[in-house]
């Protein structure tokens, strides 16, 4: 058979009829109270977070609901993008064409995107349709997407930086008790010796066994980052997140040489792109991309598949109800975030603590269902 005649074929089979079509999409935007306010070092204060859920209806009947977040700032731009570009742009077209519909998404959108508010606005869309790609298929997302494990190492990540140093050991006590074996605390205080002062206090508490890293969230030069980094060398932290701007990739890399605790950053890498450019040029050990605002599942497996060929750890940044599937579902998981903003309290199954790990939900779709009762109270009308 010649090759013309066998992409006939093909065609065929994929555009079969419209019965998997998206036949509507709504979306809508969600501001839900943090029950304290939390603080980093660049952000300032949270009052409270922005989940924007994107729903996608199909002609043979199948609901995909995906979702992203924000800090609480941007998320009227991003039910926007979705309502005015992205339904509209997969309205009528095959479901099942997942990675092929992101990698559009990206181009028709690339002029006013390449990252940025695009990103979050295709994670939500790439989650409803991955979804729905785990319904159709009647399995839980970690058997979908690698099925390695149905369970991942996983950390407290505190927003504790406003915190004093009394309410800050408190807040890890209280990680210790929930059964966390491994926790992430705040630095970037004004005067550097109260970071070391609260690192060392948190190693004392905790003691020897349990896991920990910091994160300055972007707020340090890069003589300040090595200057911290060397402080606290002995104090055995698996990680320095975020130490400079994450646009100062020849930065990191100086600070990755000149102290000795291993780097990491994702959260604000927002195309696989950018991760591969940190990849090659930052001296990182760790990749934390967050599913939310990397151009959703398909974007994140992207970056874990790029992480694992440069045999490095994949961890996460962010919506651990989501991430609990994806990192279970890998074979280079690290170690999965668990966020300080509670999106998993909305929905109908919390995050499963057993052991210290963090356990996938074998529901059928992406796990993650939202309880709408819960969630209808911080509905904002646009
Ligand atoms: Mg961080």
């Amino acid at each position: 058979m010649g090759s013309n005649n066998m992409s006939v074929v093909a065609t065929k089979s994929i555009t079969n009829a419209g019965t998997f079509n998206i036949r509507a999409g709504e979306v809508g935007l969600y501001k839900i109270p943090l029950k304290e306010v939390l603080s980093d070092a660049m952000h300032g204060d949270h009052t409270h977070f922005d989940v924007i859920v994107c729903k996608l209806y199909t002609e043979d009947g199948y609901e995909g609901v995906g979702y992203t977040y924000t800090g609480g700032k941007g998320g009227e731009a991003i039910v926007s993008l979705i309502e005015k570009e992205l339904i509209p742009y997969v309205q009528g077209k095959d479901s099942r064409r997942v990675e092929a519909h992101w990698h559009k998404m990206n181009e028709v959108l690339h002029y006013v995107g390449r990252g940025g508010i695009l990103s979050f606005a295709i994670s939500a869309v790439d989650i409803a349709l991955w979804d729905i790609r785990c319904k159709r298929l009647n399995q839980p997302l970690w058997q979908v997407a690698g099925g390695h494990s149905n369970s991942t190492r996983c950390y407290a990540g505190g927003i504790d930086l406003n915190f004093s140093k009394e309410k800050l050991l408190s807040n890890i006590q209280g990680y210790l008790d929930r059964g966390f074996k491994s926790v992430k605390i705040k630095v970037g205080q004004p005067n550097m010796q109260d970071d070391i002062d609260r690192i060392r206090a948190v190693r004392e508490l905790i003691g020897n066994d349990i896991s920990f890293m910091i994160d300055a969230n972007y707020s340090l030069t890069v003589p300040q980052a090595i200057k911290l980094g060397r402080a606290v060398e002995d104090v055995n932290i698996d990680w320095f997140e975020e130490p400079t701007n994450p646009d100062d990739l020849y930065g990191y890399k100086q600070i990755s040489e000149k102290q000795n605790i291993p780097l990491s950053m994702g959260e604000n890498l927002h195309t696989v792109y950018e991760f591969n450019h940190a990849v090659r040029h930052a001296g990182l050990s760790y990749l934390q991309p967050d599913a939310s605002n990397i151009g959703g599942i398909t974007g994140w497996l992207k970056v874990a598949n790029l992480a694992y060929v440069n045999n490095m750890p994949i961890c996460t940044h962010g919506m651990h109800e989501l991430h609990v599937s994806l990192m279970a579902s890998q074979p280079n998981a690290g170690n999965m975030e668990v966020h300080s903003f509670p999106i998993d309290e909305y929905t109908t199954s919390p995050l499963q603590l057993v052991d210290g790990r963090a356990v996938a939900p074998d529901l059928p779709g992406i796990g993650v269902e939202f309880d709408e009762s819960l969630l209808k109270p911080h509905y904002v009308k646009l």
